[in-house]
């Protein structure tokens, strides 16, 4: 053990050039005067250009929590790990977020605005003289100290722990620089190797703390007793240290994080104790898992495997971001459905949102589910909105089929009425997402790429077809339209009555519903669409003659 003044003098060695106090940065950054409820959140990810479906999920659990009561949610960026960065990875996370109507208040990215960078800097690399103070005052008290051991070194102790069977890792009798004296730390240092810093765990085997997790309730977990690294070789900090005091200096109150960082608990509980700071409340949320049609289980969302695990994904393809919201509230909150459904016009950010009602197993990534909430979502919006909505995913992810789409403004708000059954007894419910719609009603745009089969074949076909020609006048209305297709049933040998068709099906090739059909799957390509003559008068007839002379001429 060194005395009180070989600490100070260590300390000094190790950080001749700190001058700033710990008390200096707790007073500049001051805790927050906000409301007795408010709550300051982050989000806290490395710069990896990657942004995905569960950076979102917890975002918007961050979110909520922050702005359900006047908190702060804010950004940070973990910049620790020069090998990982990538260049405009900050943007994307923010423009990503900002699409899903997720707004920061504060924090990177929000250029020299005073007031929004008050806690800052939010980037861990510029935050190193910060993380120095803080170091330096654990060596002053005794509570961190330099190792020199090789990476060989580290390597053989952990051999030996593995053939021992013992806890591996730096403790106790393993951790060789923890006693030294201090004339041994001197010499090490003037020798000029390469050193990290290291806690000296205060933590006793075979102890245990109880943690309290917002989510997961109390967890009894053993108490660290590993002396891990604070700084790294650069100065640098690791996850553990930089977490501990830029959450504390940053005033956050609810740390919300994956799940594999429930098992750094210790450390960061111990870390924060010696370093004197309040921990903040922890919600260690659950990872987003998917069923596995290869095994029959569940799995967790992987980066190779799933391209719906990208943010991406769901631009590209044009999902509606209140449907995503819905959706992933859906994942999040257990009560969250049951409160859509008896307020559905209600603002989203009206839900009581509770971490503590947050999914403690795996949440089940579902994408019928999904669909389903999209289907239902996107009927409850207004033409307009819709049609804005085609609009600008149209113009950005396809620009030139776009020039067609929305050449005619009425003519694809009537398809987009028809479609989300305005007016119907029954609304329908087809559309999921911009790029599932166009396919959907691309017909209407001369797009034959998809086409159902015929049943009858192709020579029968074409009677009914030759004849429905025949007798086709744009004028008739609704019923008159249909009474020539029963005509066209009579004169076939087709039922044109359903009932007598019913009784004595061996009588007839068919009914009026397969006359139905084969002008319908010449005229859209779909044996199921809305009403077909609604369809053929927003087409006109030149474009229906033309589809279903391609049939007849094939
Ligand atoms: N940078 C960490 C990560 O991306 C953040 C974890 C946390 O939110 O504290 O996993």
């Amino acid at each position: 053990m060194l005395t009180e003044i070989e600490n100070k003098k260590l300390a000094e060695l190790l950080f001749p050039e700190v001058e700033k106090t710990t008390e200096y940065w707790e007073e500049k950054f001051p805790y927050r005067k906000l409301g007795k409820k408010a709550e300051v959140t982050r989000m806290a990810p490395s710069p990896t250009g990657f942004i995905h479906l569960g950076n979102l999920y917890s975002a918007l659990a961050d979110e909520r929590i922050a702005h359900r009561h006047g908190g702060v949610f804010y950004l940070r960026i973990e910049d620790t790990d020069a090998k990982r960065k990538v260049d405009g990875a900050v943007d994307l996370i923010i423009n990503a977020l900002r699409y899903f109507n997720i707004e920061f208040d504060e924090g990177a990215g929000f250029g020299d605005d005073a007031e929004q960078n008050a806690y800052g800097p939010y980037y861990q690399t510029e935050r190193v003289e910060i993380y120095h103070s803080y170091a330096k005052s654990l060596v002053e008290r005794g509570l961190a100290y330099p190792c020199f051991a090789t990476e060989e070194e580290l390597s053989k102790v952990r051999e030996e722990q593995e053939e021992n069977k013992v806890l591996t890792g730096y403790y106790g009798k393993y951790a060789t620089w923890r006693d030294k004296t201090f004339a041994e730390y001197e010499e090490a240092l003037k020798s000029g190797a390469e050193h990290v810093l290291r806690l000296r765990s205060q933590g006793e085997e075979g102890k245990e703390i109880t943690f309290h997790d917002e989510i997961k309730g109390d967890v009894q977990l053993p108490e660290n007793i590993h002396d891990i690294v604070l700084l790294k070789k650069d100065g640098i900090p690791t996850y553990h240290f930089a977490h501990a005091i830029d959450d504390h200096l940053m005033r956050t109150t609810v740390v919300i994080r994956g799940g594999e960082w429930l098992a750094s608990v210790p450390i960061h509980y111990e870390l924060f104790h010696v370093l004197g700071f309040k921990m903040p409340k922890y919600a260690h949320t659950a990872h987003l898992m998917k069923f596995d049609e290869e095994t029959g289980g569940k799995r967790k969302l992987s980066k190779r495997k799933d391209p719906e695990l990208s943010l991406d994904f769901y631009r590209k393809d044009g999902y509606h971001p209140h449907c995503m919201k819905v959706y992933l509230l859906t994942l999040l909150n257990s009560h969250f459905e049951e409160w859509h459904e008896q307020h559905p016009d209600e603002d989203l950010n009206n839900f009581p949102f509770s971490v503590e009602n947050m999914s403690k197993s795996g949440a089940l990534f579902d994408k019928d589910k999904l669909h389903n909430i999209c289907k239902n979502e996107l009927s409850r919006l207004s033409e307009d909105e819709v049609y804005e909505f085609l609009k600008t995913w149209a113009e950005e992810f396809e620009p030139e089929k776009a020039k067609l789409w929305f050449a005619d403004e009425e003519k694809l708000k009537s398809i987009l009425r028809l479609y989300m059954g305005v007016g119907a007894k029954r609304r329908r419910k087809d559309l999921i997402f911009a790029k599932q719609v166009f396919e959907l009603i691309g017909y209407f745009f001369g797009d034959e790429s998809e086409k159902d089969e015929f049943k009858l074949g192709t020579e029968e076909e074409k009677k009914i077809l030759a004849e429905y020609l025949n007798t086709f006048d744009y004028a008739d209305d609704n019923s008159a339209w249909f009474n020539k297709l029963k005509a066209v049933a009579d004169k076939l040998g087709y039922a044109s009555d359903m009932k007598a068709y019913k009784a004595n099906p061996e009588d007839f090739k068919g009914s009026v519903s397969d006359i139905a059909e084969a002008v319908r799957i010449s005229v859209t390509g779909r044996a199921n669409t809305p009403d077909l003559w609604t369809i053929i008068h927003i087409m006109g007839e030149e474009q229906m003659r033309e589809r279903i002379n391609a049939v007849l001429n094939a």
